[in-house]
């Protein structure tokens, strides 16, 4: 399968080591050629396609559309493309795999969804921390009852790349699909979800603590797109909990964080060190109660594809490599889409559930 790439920034580069690395370490259905890259001019293109092991370059991302060739077009330019290069795409026939958010608004990644459904072609959303071989583990312990009923639950993605104020106004702050909660909030949500099920109703609090930044030219922006979010959640379950979404948070690089309490134990995980689980134990001795360290390892699948030892370690790029194989897997028709653009929306229908929330101080279904 062919797979023209759209933007070589941070994430296509990621997306580049991810397919390279799932063709060694899995097994997989179909195998993917790095055909045609495209990027805004020919220089910045040419030296990706180099770098990135690509067949061909271009400054014209409709060359990849336009190709009938390509079987796979992965979408990683900035927030407000997505929706027109990913609907151009499906009307191609085209397999998609698009960076999270999927689009700027709800209504635009149902529009996605649907066309996708209706055209028949997979599609895979990037939201790679699912895909964590500790987030299966604590899911398996959450389901299997392992830690009783699940009392609360505590979520949060905080970053700091927007806390100086002298950073510069960018695609993020684009108020169409903008901000930190849905940035890294979906991430949250994500991970919310995939634990716990489905969040039921959320309040959310959403707030913009720098208000103004200068664009690339040296212009003065206003920011009107929230840089904290939190929000207090309840699942279908009863549970209830928080979620925060924090770009400003000084000295935080990667908090994906979660804690979950339950009657008859706790898991904690942080992105920060993301080959381990922490696990309490109710039933333990009373003298030797604490949270337990455990390592990532080949009993935690797939970690033995990428290395036979345990707590040898896997990287944030393996991610990507795991999110490619489960998508590859779909795209032979073998499993489910792991994350498709039905769950990309969702995802983006709580994102602005808690925005709604927070502009009309109240309760949201979702
Ligand atoms: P980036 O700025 O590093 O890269 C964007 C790339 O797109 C650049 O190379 C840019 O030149 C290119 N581009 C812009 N307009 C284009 C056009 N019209 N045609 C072709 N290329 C174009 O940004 P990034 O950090 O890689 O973010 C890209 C996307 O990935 C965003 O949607 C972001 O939310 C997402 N992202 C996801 C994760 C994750 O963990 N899943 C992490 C970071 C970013």
């Amino acid at each position: 399968m062919k797979v023209g790439l759209i933007g070589s920034g941070f994430m296509g580069k990621t997306h580049s080591f991810g397919f390279a690395t799932a063709s060694r370490v899995f097994d997989l259905p179909v195998e993917f050629e790095m055909e045609l890259l495209a990027d805004i001019n020919m220089e910045q293109a040419e030296t990706a396609r180099k770098a990135l092991g690509f067949r061909r370059a271009t400054d014209n991302w409709r060359d990849i559309i336009e190709d009938p060739t390509i079987d796979v077009v992965d979408i990683t330019a900035p927030n407000a493309l997505h929706k027109k290069m990913a609907l151009a795409a499906i009307a191609a026939g085209k397999h998609v795999y698009c960076e999270k958010p999927l689009a700027p608004l709800a209504i635009d990644a149902l529009e996605l969804a649907d066309a996708a459904e209706e055209a028949g072609v997979k599609t895979q959303v990037g939201f790679n921390y699912l895909m964590n071989p500790m987030f299966r583990l604590a899911r398996d312990m959450i389901q299997s009852g392992q830690l009783g009923y699940i009392y609360s639950y505590r979520g949060v993605h905080a970053e700091d790349y927007m806390a100086n104020p002298e950073s510069p106004w960018t695609f993020r702050h684009d108020p169409a699909g903008g901000g930190a909660l849905a940035d890294l909030g979906s991430h949250a949500l994500a991970t919310a979800e995939f634990l716990l099920g489905k969040i039921t109703r959320v309040m959310g609090d959403c707030k913009t603590v720098i208000p103004e930044r200068q664009d690339s030219i040296g212009a003065a922006r206003s920011v009107e797109v929230d840089d904290v979010a939190h929000a207090f959640v309840e699942f279908e379950t009863g549970t209830t909990g928080s979620i925060e979404a924090n770009w400003v948070a000084s000295g935080r690089t990667m908090q994906h964080e979660f804690e979950v309490y339950g009657s008859r134990g706790s898991l904690h995980f942080s992105q920060e060190r993301f080959n381990e689980l922490h696990y309490y134990r109710v039933d333990d001795d009373s003298n030797r109660r604490g949270f337990r360290r455990i390592e990532a390892g080949p009993d935690h699948p797939p970690y033995g594809e990428f290395c036979v030892a345990p707590g040898h370690q896997i990287g944030f790029n393996d991610l990507k490599a795991i999110e490619i194989k489960g998508f590859a897997d779909a795209i032979a028709g073998r499993e489910p889409e792991p994350f498709n653009f039905r769950a990309g929306h969702r995802i983006q229908s709580l994102v602005e559930a808690i925005q709604k929330s927070s502009r009309e101080n109240a309760w949201i279904e979702t």
